[in-house]
């Protein structure tokens, strides 16, 4: 599975500087974190809860918050049955004063007069080097995004659900020459590409090298594919017309040979017109080679010519 492989590919790969940390972290805290209250008895317990479906994700946020946070984080594991089983590992940050305002500084919550909610845009203030812009894209496809078969379709998708995060988004993409678009589905925002340049620009911004390899050797098959099967379709073509005309012409002369007989032709016409009744699939060049002297494929041509007139005037008559 190219998506598989290709997130597995980009989980495993660990920032190099302590920046890059901090805005991947930024970006799957984000994308899949939520404030989660369990009710305990005599009182309420809250954690930060990130979620995520891939182990090596899971390795990756737990190596993240430890250097970050500075402590270990709880990790619980769900497998989830059904016609959909998948794996759940949940990343647990218990939620006191210390937690939130680091939360704060990553930019994945925001604190407002009604609680804290998780923030809405892109935390600019982390994202002022390059490096930090392509981690912050990686981790968001982590942690809500999708890359299609390449042999499928040339396809590359980020969901968030917020307006303003999608629109984030969209421009640290346009700072690597990609724009994507923005589609809402059901209160949710699908930043998206399509196009195999844009989706391997995207793929090499974030790092995925063999995923880049991999869509590339695709896109050269299909490209020869591609090639091929135009020059069939267009060899097709004109076998197609030949056989119509050859049709065509043995329609009129069997036309003429009701009507008038093909005796009563000039000797020349009487002579193709044989040659075309006894053998319908040949080309004009093939028939005019059979003759004695041959003659040139346009000269069989206006022989034809003159015969499917001629029809067309006895079918006039009859008709
Ligand atoms: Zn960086």
């Amino acid at each position: 599975m190219f998506h598989t492989e290709t997130k597995g590919e980009l989980a495993r790969m660990m920032p190099e500087s302590e920046c890059c940390v901090l805005s991947e972290l930024s970006a799957i805290a984000r994308s899949c974190g939520r404030v989660e209250i369990r009710q305990k008895d005599g009182g309420s317990d809250s954690v930060f809860e990130i979620r995520t479906e891939s182990a090596a994700s899971a390795r990756k946020i737990m190596a993240h918050v430890r250097s970050v946070f500075k402590f270990k984080p709880k990790v619980r594991f769900t497998h989830r049955r059904g016609r959909r089983s998948r794996n759940q590992y949940t990343v647990e940050l218990p939620y006191n004063t210390e937690t939130l305002e680091v939360l704060q500084e990553l930019g994945v919550v925001s604190q407002k007069k009604d609680g804290v909610t998780l923030r809405n845009g892109v935390p600019w203030h982390l994202l002022t080097r390059q490096c930090c812009l392509r981690t912050y894209l990686r981790g968001v496809f982590l942690a809500r995004g999708y890359v299609q078969n390449p042999e499928k379709e040339y396809h590359m998708e980020f969901m968030t659900d917020s307006l303003d995060h999608a629109k984030g988004i969209v421009r640290v993409a346009e700072s690597f020459n990609v724009t994507p678009k923005i589609v809402e589905r059901k209160k949710r925002y699908m930043v998206y590409v399509k196009g195999g340049d844009d989706v391997a620009q995207l793929l090499r911004v974030m790092g995925a090298h063999s995923a880049v390899l991999t869509l590339e050797s695709v896109r050269v098959l299909r490209g020869v594919r591609g090639d091929v099967n135009r020059v069939v379709n267009c060899e097709t073509a004109n076998v197609t017309k030949a056989v119509d005309a050859g049709l065509a012409q043995v329609e009129a002369i069997q036309k003429i040979n009701e009507v008038i007989g093909l005796r009563s032709l000039a000797p020349g016409l009487q002579e193709i017109a044989e040659l075309r009744l006894a053998n319908p699939e040949m080309t004009l060049r093939e028939l005019g080679q059979m003759l004695s002297p041959p003659i040139s494929k346009s000269a069989v041509n206006h022989r034809m010519r003159r015969l499917i007139h001629l029809a067309k005037r006895l079918n006039g008559k009859a008709g």
